[in-house]
């Protein structure tokens, strides 16, 4: 059985996600610390069954990564968790086996086909494929590729003082999965401010779940879509935008990032990529009254 999403055609271009895994019987309470049970009650009656589940009270989260193929270049968006990374304190990524090279292929793309590798940010799910391990050493998977990370992010998370600590949970990342490539010469990385990359994307800043976290906006034939990383988690975030994760260092930048990315997305009526909803993970943002609402294409 192909383990391919569906091939989305837009802006010129050709997405497709490449699944690493899911996440499966999360407790709402655990993702979203602030939100009291009947505060997620009251969102669930308009969640899809996708989204939680069968008894409704656990919710699902995909990690995967965004196949982008131009008509010039291959473009892989964020790199999932990856394989054998020692990660003792977070069990949902510790030396695993999965296949995702492989589903890669399926999907006609070797490792060695790859042109651009973007991290939105460089948390420990969003870097894992950046490097493999061969004769016990880390080394870049995609040897052909231009890697793009956010400065803000590199020049932070590199700082063993504070933030490659072993004691916290994306501790090693950085290590593992961004130092090997910079030493091997194929990073580039993007100033705060964003901007243009290649003709028909642009950075956009969406600081505050990380300090530089970066989403890249996709344009052409006035079509749009957007791929904004962890900007939201879940479709509860579309109904309850000032809803944090446990996962989000910033907290007001944050909330401020997510309604700018739920605005643009709403008002381009460009197609939400997401890095972590279940399902296809893509869809539509819209407006009702004051309110988003979501739903998946
Ligand atoms: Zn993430």
């Amino acid at each position: 059985m192909s383990d391919l999403g569906k091939e989305y055609r837009i802006a010129g271009v050709t997405v497709r996600k490449v699944q690493e895994q899911y996440l499966h019987n999360v407790p709402p309470s655990f993702l979203y610390p602030d939100a009291g049970s009947e505060e997620i009650k009251a969102v669930e009656p308009r969640l899809s069954a996708v989204d939680m589940e069968e008894g409704r009270d656990a919710l699902v989260v995909s990690i995967h990564s965004w196949l982008v193929r131009t008509p010039d270049h291959v473009i892989l968006i964020d790199t999932s968790s990856g394989n054998d990374k020692e990660r003792p304190r977070n069990p949902s990524f510790h030396q695993q086996t999965i296949p995702f090279l492989d589903r890669l292929r399926q999907a006609g793309v070797g490792p060695e086909d790859v042109d651009f590798v973007i991290n939105t940010h460089l948390h420990v799910d969003h870097s894992g494929w950046n490097t493999v391990l061969e004769d016990g050493r880390w080394i870049p998977t995609f040897k052909n590729a231009r890697y793009i990370f956010p400065r803000a992010e590199q020049e932070y998370y590199s700082s063993t003082a504070s933030h490659n600590d072993v004691n916290i949970p994306s501790s090693g990342v950085y290590e593992d999965s961004v130092r090997p490539v910079i030493e091997a010469g194929l990073a580039d990385f993007i100033d705060s401010a964003g901007g243009p990359f290649l003709d028909r994307f642009t950075f956009l800043p969406t600081p505050g779940h990380s300090i530089g976290h970066m989403s890249v906006l996709l344009e052409s034939d006035n079509e749009a879509a957007i791929f904004a990383g962890d900007v939201m988690h879940h479709p509860i975030q579309v109904e309850r935008p000032d809803l944090n994760t446990v996962f989000c260092e910033f907290l007001d930048q944050a909330g401020q990032s997510r309604r700018r990315v739920l605005e643009l997305a709403a008002d381009n009526r460009a197609i939400y990529f997401s890095t972590h909803f279940p399902g296809s993970s893509a869809g539509y943002v819209t407006r009702d009254g004051e309110k988003f609402r979501w739903s998946y294409v």
